[in-house]
């Protein structure tokens, strides 16, 4: 079974999280301003990238916390999990690689 390293509660089964969609996603600061074009782009454009992806989670049957986290969508490993908020961990490019 998969573990997620809930930056809270620590490493547990998958079952307990949900995926958040992508993470580090800013609203924009007047939405009023924008065209529908950018609006939509806003709701519903995502980068969708084949290898590691930052998006959001939460451990809904834990904590009830959002974290983010680091997957790489080629192999389904998680490469870190670090708290809303703070700064995206510098992820090296090798394959495999392993956080502590
Ligand atoms: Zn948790």
């Amino acid at each position: 079974m998969l573990l997620i390293d809930c930056p809270f509660c620590g490493k547990r089964p998958e079952l307990e999280f949900r995926y958040g969609g992508e993470a580090h996603l800013a609203r924009p600061a007047d939405p009023a301003d924008l065209g529908d074009k950018a609006w939509g782009q806003f709701l519903y454009g995502r980068s969708n990238p084949r290898g590691v992806h930052a998006e959001r989670w939460r451990h809904v049957h834990g904590c009830g916390r959002f974290f983010n986290a680091l997957r790489d969508t080629t192999n389904d490993r998680f490469a870190a999990t670090y708290k809303i908020g703070e700064e995206r961990p510098a992820i090296p490019e090798a394959e495999g690689a392993a956080s502590a």
